[in-house]
């Protein structure tokens, strides 16, 4: 797997996003996700083959190195950075959240050629133990 660049299913609740280093995040979700979980989302997170149109490309690649700075800051500890990192972040998550709206219909197409799982169900993933709860929204499985 490379480290670095779009994969669809890096996180459940985004179809694909730039990820900066992608065993780091498989390391991840190995060692924080509920065991029901972790199979179902390392099996779906995969590199985008396809050459996305600039406007996401750059948006989604600004938006990974905002993450980076960010969690530099995170680490580092400071209030300044902090502040100054989570700004570009935000903005940068609104340009990409922009951009995947703008081009949803051709991610949809391109997410069934590509991907083609049956889990993903706009705007997440269904996971084993979990329903679908009409307009969009997925929890957990009531066991009542
Ligand atoms: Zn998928």
């Amino acid at each position: 797997m490379d480290k670095a660049g779009f994969y669809w299913h890096v996180r459940h609740n985004i179809v694909l996003e730039w990820c900066s280093d992608a065993e780091e995040r498989v390391a991840a979700i190995k060692a924080t996700k509920p065991v029901n979980e972790v199979p179902t989302r390392l099996r779906l997170m995969k590199p985008v083959l396809a050459k996305l149109p600039d406007e996401l490309a750059t948006a989604g690649e600004v938006l990974g190195v905002a993450q980076v700075a960010y969690d530099n800051a995170t680490q580092a500890g400071s209030r300044k950075e902090l502040a100054a990192t989570q700004e570009v972040y935000n903005d940068a998550f609104e340009r990409w959240l922009g951009a995947l709206y703008a081009y949803a219909p051709e991610l949809k197409a391109l997410h069934a050629q590509e991907c083609g799982c049956t889990e993903w169900r706009w705007p997440g993933l269904v996971f084993p133990g979990m329903v679908e709860q009409g307009s969009g929204g997925i929890t957990k499985k009531d066991k009542s």
